[in-house]
């Protein structure tokens, strides 16, 4: 039985396949008149398990705080964010990351609703930020309200952006491959947001004003930036800190790491004001955040089994070796062993679990201090 402010409301999804009806469960706590909001999602990305695991733990602090009635604003939690993708089986694996029907990625291509609103908004915005903010929320909200996609994902699209769109944080709770915890953050919320970094411990932060391929994170985020720009003369915060969290790899799924990664989650909710209590001292920041234009994607030359030389989380110079490709077919001792090097001086933050390479697969991420890549290409993976 709910207890204190606790909700939980099932929103059901429309029916694509006769006889499978699926729906989206959310659960809220806290006042929802005091006009800040935090959105936590989980599993956009189905086949990315640490997430789901950190908001069993996080669902239970929640719940001890909401008994104790320390929850001080509306905190609106969707643990399976993706009901679709972790129905998703096949050959005995969740796949989950993108759609059955079309191959579209589940966590790209989300609403972008900044023309939209900048049409609803044109001689409306004030001098005042805070009733700008209102005031294109008010928009945001008519816009999604005008919108019915009929499709079973595009609709799923639409309902968690519309859960989240006037929040003023948002946590999309993803993993990598083998990985250190990383962050993705809009540019403009830097270094204002080095409080969530610092607390979950994160080894790396990646900023972008646009990656190209409109994330969750981004489709929350970016309108805010894009409206200052185009209303340069009024005031427009960026009123969202909306933020993927990268859980380390797909494997870590302790219950160590995850109550770790709930309970930090936590303390920048208390120490941000959603829960009464005072949080721990802030640990410093790993490591400054660096561009998401500066990271360098490295690709297996040649086919071959991987043999990884370094380890995620390894600093590593330019030039040097952080992986052999092994190929027995190829003539001769000295050709089977092809050394793979990083082009950049940076931190190595994930590599692929898979340990196959083939021409052009992506075998490791590499975050760098300077931008390597041009405004408009794509700055994430398929
Ligand atoms: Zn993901």
């Amino acid at each position: 039985m709910p207890t204190g402010t606790k909700t939980i409301n099932r929103h059901p999804l429309p029916v694509s396949s006769m006889g499978n009806e699926r729906s989206l469960t959310v659960v809220q706590y806290g006042p929802r008149d005091k006009g800040k909001k935090v959105y936590i999602q989980a599993g956009l990305h189905a086949d990315e398990a640490p997430g789901f695991l950190v908001m069993h733990h996080l669902l239970d602090m929640l719940d001890q705080a909401d008994a104790a009635n320390s929850i001080d604003g509306q905190i609106m939690v969707v643990p399976v964010a993706n009901p679709i993708g972790v129905g998703q089986w096949r050959d005995e694996a969740l796949q989950g990351r993108f759609d059955f029907f079309n191959n579209i990625n589940f966590n790209r291509r989300h609403l972008d609703l900044t023309a939209k609103i900048e049409d609803r908004i044109k001689g409306e915005l004030s001098d005042a930020p805070d009733e700008n903010v209102v005031l294109i929320r008010r928009a945001a909200g008519d816009v999604l309200s005008s919108m019915a996609p009929i499709d079973e994902a595009e609709y799923l699209k639409h309902l968690l952006l519309h859960l989240s769109f006037d929040a003023d944080i948002v946590l999309d709770l993803h993993c990598d491959d083998q990985a250190v915890l990383h962050v993705y953050l809009g540019t403009p919320l830097w270094p204002e947001a080095a409080d969530l970094s610092a607390q979950l411990g994160a080894e790396v932060t990646l900023l972008a004003e646009d990656s190209g391929v409109t994330p969750f994170d981004e489709a929350c985020s970016r309108i805010w930036w894009q409206l200052a720009r185009k209303f340069p003369d009024h005031p427009i915060p960026p009123a969202c800190l909306s933020a993927t969290v990268e859980l380390r790899g797909r494997a870590d799924t302790s219950h160590e790491l995850a109550a770790l990664d709930a309970e930090n989650i936590f303390y920048f909710l208390q120490r941000r004001g959603w829960i009464r209590g005072e949080a721990p001292t802030l640990p410093p920041l790993r490591n400054n955040a660096s561009p998401l234009r500066g990271v360098e994607h490295i690709r297996a030359p040649v086919p071959g089994v991987v043999v990884f030389l370094r380890k995620p989380g390894d600093r590593i110079a330019k030039g040097k070796t952080i992986a052999e490709i092994v190929n027995p077919a190829a003539d001769g001792v000295e050709n089977r062993i092809t050394t793979v090097r990083s082009s950049i001086t940076g931190i190595l933050f994930s590599i692929n679990t898979d340990r196959y390479a083939r021409p052009g697969r992506i075998l490791a991420k590499i975050a760098g201090k300077t931008a390597i890549k041009t405004k408009g290409e794509n700055l994430l993976t398929s």
